[in-house]
């Protein structure tokens, strides 16, 4: 069945090398109980590798029931591993997170078949005597005992070849003999049972002996002739490519994963926090985002729409503070023209503002007037809900009637409604007739910190003014905001005699200037929050792959187990990706839940605008699976690549 011709094999560390087989030369019949002996170093391991397909010889020739190993991919081999071999190793190999039966079923995992496991390792651990120790973890079991499991697993997969690389080399003499008893009665049974050994009492169960000595066989002996083989021989030595993306196998490794992330949690967590960050800020950036542009939309709202703004001196900032340049004073004769424009202008409104001093009773507030015309109320929503607006005849009489803003009531009234009462501007006796509705702040500006006023009294007996601030024009519709400008524009020229080439002595602005103001103010916001978010998820995304990377490190000869019984370099690759895709999944899980946390803290303790969307949720948890692929492809093919051989060795 085996047949290996010459075979060679050399180690090279760094300059030197070893030959560890010097040409080998050997035949093994079916059903045979083989024992190799032979000194420490005397390529006892190195023959069983290459007779267990864990590793490939340098020259020679190894047929395994006629077919040709040698040129065989690794996966091949895996496959190969996983039908007709099963292997019992000194260290027990056992995965120490998982259960005996779990032990025991993991061969089956990478068979790629359906069937069921747990019914079949339980049969294997009955075999060995453990049936009732299905649910412990191997360290809770005596060394003899881990053996056994260890061969149950060998042969849940019910293989044709047993090898054993001194199966008994960390036990004690009675546990020694139980496994020898064990293999013996699988040798009855009809298996091939290729063990290495260097105590000759042991190498007395078997009934061929090869000894081996410098990479060379030695010595070969025959004492009893090789059993019977029974059952089906030519059985599994198939190598159906099995697809890596099994339903059963894929439930299999998030199992598996997310015991490995629970096994350590302290670990994972700190590995997670800048993805956790990451997604947090995402999604409090993304909800501070779409909060301030509500309630910017809000606002604008109430500045009115369709609104345009005329004022004397440049629109440049800092140009009329400056002096230079000269600077148009308008006069309620411009509103009127203006309004004059025809149907394109809806309505009108001078205004006036300066600085008033306000007493109520025993109480003081230094605080703005503003003078503005009848229209004003509806253009700029500002029309009281308590109380009432200004009546023409008011306007045109110059009356001492006052709107309060709503910074303005508490600090001069308290509680009390002002609406009746009287308040003096400027020493002046006002009556108040409403509570304009709250606009909150304009930048650092509180728009409800103001006394409105009739526009005629403000300019001459608050503020004694001739001329008006500025003209507030509402335009019939959006389209016509340019035109209305135009005309504007030219009409103030023609009054006001400005030349076309004359430095610019006012300025028409409109609204959506505001608007798109505030949004570049709202992008920036958003910029910087969106880079610290991308820095913190990079930052964390390179804390997953250095941490997977120690992952794979620390479990090289799991990894080397898992190869030796079976999986292939997509199966360990696959495992891998999933671990490092569950941990920045649960970082980001974390995350979105302290990012939602976080914005509601700002809004209730900070009075912020936010509003979560459940597109920065999916946004959010997308991204982070996509950097636990993204960082965790690395350390995973680091893990696939390890040579099985390697990895066992591995201390
Ligand atoms: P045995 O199992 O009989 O003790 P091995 O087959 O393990 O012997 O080793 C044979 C020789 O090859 C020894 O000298 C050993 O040091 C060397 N060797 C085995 N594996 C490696 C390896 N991966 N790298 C370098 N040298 C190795
Ligand atoms: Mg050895």
């Amino acid at each position: 069945m085996i047949e290996v011709v010459d075979i060679t094999r050399t180690y090279r560390i760094g300059e030197s090398s070893v030959n560890a087989l010097n040409g080998v030369s050997l035949k093994i019949e079916q059903g045979e109980f083989v024992a190799i002996m032979g000194a420490s170093g005397s390529g006892k391991s190195s023959l069983m590798h290459i007779l267990g397909m864990l590793d490939v010889p340098d020259t020679g020739s190894y047929r395994l029931m006629g077919r040709e190993v040698g040129g065989m991919g690794e996966d091949e081999l895996a496959a190969l591993r996983n039908n007709i071999a099963g292997f019992v190793f000194q260290q027990f190999h056992l995965l120490p997170r998982m259960s005996t039966i779990e032990n025991v079923m993991l061969p089956c995992i990478y068979s790629g078949e359906a069937g069921d496991f747990q019914g079949q390792a339980r049969q294997c651990l009955e075999m060995v005597g453990l049936g009732h120790r299905a649910g412990h973890r191997p360290n809770q079991m005596s060394g003899g005992e881990q053996q056994r499991v260890a061969i149950a697993r060998a042969l849940v997969r019910e293989p044709m070849i047993i090898f054993a690389d001194e199966p008994t080399g960390n036990l004690d003499t009675r546990n020694s003999h139980e496994i020898m008893r064990i293999l013996t009665e699988l040798h009855a049974q009809g298996k091939t049972i290729i063990m290495v050994t260097h105590e000759p009492e042991i190498a007395e169960y078997a009934g061929r002996v090869i000894t081996m000595k410098d990479g060379k066989v030695f010595d070969d002996r025959t004492r009893s002739k090789a059993t019977e083989p029974r059952g089906d021989t030519a059985r599994n030595f198939g190598m159906e490519r099995l697809p890596v993306f099994q339903p059963g196998r894929m439930l299999g490794f998030v199992t598996q994963a997310f015991s490995s992330i629970a096994a350590n949690k302290v670990r994972t967590l700190l590995s997670v926090l800048g993805i956790l960050v990451g997604v947090a800020s995402v999604i409090a950036m993304m909800a501070l985002g779409s909060g301030a542009k509500s309630s910017m939309e809000e606002q604008l709202k109430s500045m009115g729409s369709n609104l345009l703004s005329v004022r004397g001196g440049s629109a440049r900032i800092g140009h009329a503070a400056q002096g230079a340049g000269s600077f148009t004073r308008f006069t309620e004769k411009d509103a009127e023209a203006i309004a004059g424009l025809g149907p394109i202008i809806r309505s009108v409104s001078g205004d006036v503002a300066g600085p008033a001093q306000m007493v109520a009773m025993d109480r003081n507030w230094n605080s703005n007037v503003e003078g503005v015309d009848y229209d004003y109320g509806r253009m700029r929503a500002s029309v009281p809900t308590i109380g009432r607006w200004f009546t023409r005849q008011e306007i045109l009489g110059r009356e001492k009637v006052a709107i309060l803003g709503t910074t303005v009531v508490p600090k001069l009234f308290g509680d009390a409604n002002p609406v009746g009462s009287i308040v003096k501007i400027n020493r002046i006796n006002f009556r108040v007739i409403g509570v304009a509705p709250p606009k909150g702040f304009a930048g650092p500006r509180d728009q409800d910190d103001v006394a409105i006023i009739p526009v005629t009294t403000a300019m001459y007996r608050v503020l004694g003014k001739e001329y008006l601030d500025g003209i507030f024009v509402e335009v019939s519709s959006a389209e016509n905001i340019e035109q209305a400008k135009a005309a504007i524009d030219a009409l103030v020229r023609k009054r006001h005699k400005i030349q076309p080439n004359d430095d610019d002595s006012f300025n028409i602005r409109d609204m959506t200037q505001f608007q798109q103001m505030l949004s570049a103010t709202t992008q920036t916001m958003s910029m910087l929050l969106g880079s610290i978010a991308a820095i913190s998820l990079v930052v964390g995304g390179i804390g997953i792959m250095n941490i997977m990377l120690v992952s794979v490190t620390e479990r090289t000869r799991e990894i080397g187990l898992r190869k030796a019984i079976g999986a292939r370099k997509a199966d360990i690759m696959l495992q891998f990706l999933i671990e490092s895709v569950g941990m920045t999944l649960s970082g980001g899980i974390i995350g979105v839940i302290v990012g939602v946390g976080v914005s509601m803290i700002l809004s209730t303790f900070a009075g912020w605008a936010v509003k979560t969307s459940l597109f920065s949720v999916l946004l959010a948890t997308t991204v982070s699976v996509l950097i636990g692929l993204f960082f965790g492809l690395w350390p995973a093919q680091k893990a696939a690549g390890l040579k099985p051989v390697e990895a066992l060795r591995y201390e």
